[in-house]
């Protein structure tokens, strides 16, 4: 995803930075906006162009004289065109769950659960790691469209998510119960995690067929 980005924005001004919340929306000239979401292990670091470079950052923005590195990171999306409007943040404490639920049920209801939990428009904050692991532990397949779900199910995947990625946040560790676990066995159930790409950006979903309904 990250290579896809530095390609489309390859050339182009930055026009103007702006933090919204924990956000950071980065304009480009074109109509392009960067927004990434620096909680838990991302950073951005700004160093002189052509500094040596260690590790692999997720993009690399050069300018003449300086270059920024952006490092981890829940969320690292290209919009082209502006983003009108971010959703609640999920680790805003405490999360607007009612706000998030109301612009999930307005959404439009053939939509599937794990594409709509990663628009940001509508939850801002939820990378697709931790989409993954709160639809596991919600009991809730990814591929299950927005008008066949209860509330309860939706409150219960995004405060799956909050309390993981605060757990996340207080710097323990988590052992992931299916996102890049194909093949192997549910830790629930036993079954094989499956994956497959989903939504517009086919984002890879990881889920277990057994426990996730
Ligand atoms: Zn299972």
């Amino acid at each position: 995803m990250a290579a896809r980005i530095a390609e489309r924005l390859n050339g182009r001004r930055l026009l103007a930075v702006e933090a919204v919340g924990k956000n950071l929306l980065l304009s480009f000239e074109g109509g392009y906006v960067l927004h990434s979401h620096l909680r838990m292990n991302g950073r951005w670091t700004l160093v002189p162009r052509g500094a040596e470079l260690r590790g692999r950052p997720w993009l690399v923005l050069r300018g003449s004289r300086y270059e920024a590195r952006q490092w981890n990171g829940p969320v690292l999306d290209l919009h082209a065109g502006a983003i009108r409007r971010l959703g609640p943040d999920i680790l805003a404490d405490p999360p607007d769950l009612d706000r998030m639920l109301a612009n999930l049920r307005r959404e439009d209801g053939g939509r599937e659960v794990g594409d709509a939990l990663v628009d940001q428009r509508l939850v801002a904050g939820i990378g697709n790691k931790w989409k993954a692991e709160a639809l596991w532990q919600a009991r809730l397949s990814p591929w299950r469209r927005l008008r066949d779900t209860t509330e309860d199910e939706l409150r219960a995947a995004l405060e799956a998510a909050t309390r993981l990625m605060r757990r996340s946040l207080d710097g323990l560790r988590h052992r992931n119960d299916v996102y890049r676990r194909v093949g192997r066995p549910c830790p629930r159930c036993g079954e094989r995690i499956r994956s497959r790409g989903q939504g517009d950006a086919n984002r890879i979903a990881y889920w277990c067929p057994g426990c996730q309904v």
